[in-house]
């Protein structure tokens, strides 16, 4: 597969064209955004691991049957991935209130919803992604009620699997962004997921000690994000190999310095 033009560069990913018109190739950045890009910097190796951790979440919706646009992961840094048309909305579902939704309503942090929420955010950093409505969408035609119906009952099986998932692990799931994208299969219209999943995009708490292991590290300046990301891989089995190896490493090195003693 041939790496075509720059087709687009967002905040965190860069798309480009590749020699079927069908497929393009994604590229994950290390630039870390934040409060509708007021804060900036770059962070070595977040690209790294969020490609690894969305290629992993990614390829077990797969496996239960929830459509994606995630071919195969082609390097570090790349994966190719089905052409689709982004629906311009962002999908947020909240299983525990924080964030911008404790400010805007008053809720406390940390309340634990009765049933998972979903709210919807138009895609327009100029008008920092606001908060819309369903009316909002069908008065706009940003997506048809079948779409969002459709988008719904995705939503609620993607957070039911994935609450499962990290909560295996130890981590608690309090809340993501989703993204869905319109394509065409066998000469079906269909919907299918896109983007990224990774903590980027997920709050992710540990189980016992509230510790927080998302992009919450670098807007709030709770310290590294690198060493949160790899605990999330680590986790989720996705560093299994390279963590055996720093283990073995580990432990010749306090072999080497007990022997000079
Ligand atoms: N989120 C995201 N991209 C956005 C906005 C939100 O990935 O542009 C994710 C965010 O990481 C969190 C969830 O969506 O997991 C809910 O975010 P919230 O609305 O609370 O936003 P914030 O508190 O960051 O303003």
């Amino acid at each position: 597969m041939k790496k075509g033009k720059k087709l687009y560069e967002g905040k965190a990913k860069i798309i480009y064209a590749t020699n079927d018109k069908n497929l393009v190739i994604q590229y994950f950045k290390d630039d870390a955004t934040a409060f509708n890009n007021q804060k900036k910097t770059t962070i070595e190796g977040k690209g790294v691991l969020n490609n690894r951790i969305s290629e992993h979440i990614l390829s077990n919706l797969s496996q239960i049957g929830i459509k994606n646009h995630l071919i195969k992961r082609l390097n570090m840094r790349e994966q190719v991935i089905k052409l689709v048309e982004i629906i311009p909305i962002e999908f947020i579902v909240r299983n525990v209130a924080t964030g911008s939704i404790t400010q805007r309503l008053g809720i406390e942090d940390g309340t634990i919803l009765k049933e998972p929420l979903i709210e919807y955010c138009l895609k327009n950093d100029k008008l920092g992604d606001p908060l819309i409505s369903e009316e909002h969408i069908l008065t706009f035609d940003w997506a048809t009620k079948k779409e969002i119906d459709k988008v719904k009952k995705l939503i609620l099986r993607i957070n039911d699997f994935m609450i499962g998932m990290f909560r295996g692990v130890g981590i608690k799931l309090i809340d993501f962004k989703l993204e869905f994208g319109r394509i065409k299969i066998d000469g079906k219209n269909e919907i299918i997921l896109a983007d990224e999943i990774s903590p980027d995009t997920c709050r992710l708490w540990d189980s016992i000690t509230d510790k927080k292991l998302d992009k919450d590290r670098f807007r709030k300046d709770l310290g590294d994000l690198i060493p949160a990301y790899t605990e999330v891989a680590k986790r989720l089995g996705i560093l299994h190999e390279q963590s055996n190896v720093s283990a073995v490493n580990v432990t010749k090195l306090s072999s080497i310095k007990r022997r000079k003693k």
